[in-house]
């Protein structure tokens, strides 16, 4: 990681210094260009025609025809390397430097226009400025511009030296600063990498990745903190439930276990093996009612795939429900159904009459002899499903109404009675599944109501 950051450094480092490269060189030969051209405008009006020599102090006479060319003192010959001389328009050179003069004489002048010539390998950029007046002879008066590349190579010579020179320094910085960054980038990774190791060796589910900031690793390490918690939270309930299921069967088994054992001490009579067997098959009931519900339940555990959820008519579902419970229910309970008819939610109809008919079976269940449990559907005010079992049955005192919902526990009032104790944990799942709320109005000896309240379709 640390080698390929650092080579990604220095290439992007190579890249800038022959970008530098190519665009200083450009830079610097359209400087000159423009050093050229100044130098041979600014020399345009330095240049005159006249028949007496007026001021020898300030400008130069050179003598010509039946007169003299008068040229300002200041006419710039050679400055920064920019050459300018001063042509007739047949190539004789009157005043001025042209270091390529032997070269060029021939070729003729062309009107500020920029040209080239390569002179012993070395380039000239030209430049050539006719002047208004005109020789007596007929001639016009150029001024020809003209500046070497030899500086500009130089110079860039000079850059690619000191480039090579500061090349491995860069290198070894890039290096350095790679190697710090990705260590530095790479330091939470590393957290998470052995925070994942301790975990996934066993030692310590509760462990967590420490989380510093809330850049991209650092929402990373959250994430997965929250898969860990997800995963520690399943794992405990997984342990919690073996536990339970394991203390619950563990007193039907003793029972039995005591009763066998008690029994087969000695020779009984006919009767106390009866009563005996009897126990036995209490216990046995006990115990496989309770494996049978332990199964239900932890099935609601599987892949919400296994319960798809569609459209399903919860008027329906609970007539149907309140119907068979109707003809099941003893001690003279009668079951009915109160729905208005079509509302409809979305969710799983098995579940759903999972849900309808524990509550049902509870409410008959802990029923009055004789008594009624009414199953209804309506909506509520602002418009949501609502499904209700009502008995008038044993009721439920207020500090039992949370712990009901509880696995496998079970009110005082109800231990004499068969049950598992799972029936309302199932309930309270298979709401949660649906987004549904459950609630309970209940008075202990006038009766109970277990609401659940649908989200909208
Ligand atoms: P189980 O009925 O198998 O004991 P549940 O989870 O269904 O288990 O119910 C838990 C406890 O809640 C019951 O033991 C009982 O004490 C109480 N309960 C549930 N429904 C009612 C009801 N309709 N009337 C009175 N008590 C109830």
């Amino acid at each position: 990681m640390t080698l390929w950051a650092s080579l990604v450094l220095v290439l992007i480092a190579s890249l800038a210094f022959g970008v530098v490269y190519l665009a200083g060189g450009l830079v610097l030969r359209n400087t000159l260009k423009g050093y050229l051209m100044s130098a041979v405008e600014q020399n345009t009006n330095k240049i005159n025609w006249g028949t007496a020599q007026e001021d020898t102090e300030a400008n130069i006479y050179i003598a010509y025809g039946d007169g003299y060319l008068e040229i300002d003192r200041d006419f710039l010959d050679v400055i920064n390397d920019v050459y300018a001389a001063l042509y007739t328009s047949g190539g004789e050179m009157l005043y001025g430097e042209d270091p390529v003069a032997r070269h060029t004489q021939d070729r003729g002048f062309t009107q500020t226009e920029l040209w080239e010539i390569t002179v012993d390998g070395i380039r000239y950029d030209m430049y050539d400025r006719r002047l208004p007046q005109e020789l007596p002879d007929g001639q016009s008066l150029w001024i020809r511009g003209c500046v070497s590349e030899a500086g500009v190579r130089a110079q860039l010579r000079e850059t690619a030296r000191i480039s090579l020179i500061l090349m491995p320094v860069v290198i070894a910085l890039c290096v350095l600063s790679g190697y710090l960054l990705t260590g530095r980038m790479l330091a939470p990774v590393r957290d998470m990498e052995k925070s994942a190791a301790a975990i996934s060796r066993g030692d310590d589910l509760k462990a967590r990745i420490p989380v510093s900031g809330s850049d991209e690793i650092g929402r990373l390490g959250t994430v997965f903190n929250g898969m860990l918690g997800r995963l520690e939270a399943s794992f405990e309930a997984e342990r919690q439930f073996t536990s339970d299921a394991s203390h619950e069967l563990r007193t039907p088994a003793s029972v039995i276990m005591a009763q066998t054992e008690y029994t087969l001490e000695k020779d009984r009579s006919p009767g106390e093996y009866r009563e005996a067997l009897e126990v036995i098959q209490r216990q046995g009931r006990r115990m496989s009612a309770l494996i049978g519900d332990m199964l239900d339940y932890s099935r609601l555990d599987r892949r919400p795939e296994d319960y798809p959820m569609t459209e399903v008519d919860l008027s329906a579902i609970a007539a149907d429900c309140a119907e068979q419970m109707d003809m099941t229910a003893d001690r003279g309970i009668g079951v009915s159904a109160d729905v208005i008819p079509g509302v409809a939610v979305r969710g799983n109809q098995l579940l759903l009459e999972r849900m309808i008919t524990n509550l049902t079976g509870n409410a008959v269940r802990y029923g009055r002899d004789g008594g009624y449990v009414k199953v209804g559907v309506k909506r509520t005010e602002d418009g949501c499903p609502l499904l209700f079992v009502e008995d008038d049955g044993i009721g439920i005192g207020s500090e039992e109404q949370e712990k009901i919902f509880q696995r496998f526990y079970r009110s005082d009032a109800s231990r004499s009675l068969p049950g598992t104790g799972l029936g309302l944990s199932m309930v309270k799942k298979i709401a949660d599944m649906h987004g549904a709320g459950l609630s309970l109005d209940s008075e202990p000896g006038k009766g109970s109501t277990f609401f659940i309240k649908f989200p909208p379709v």
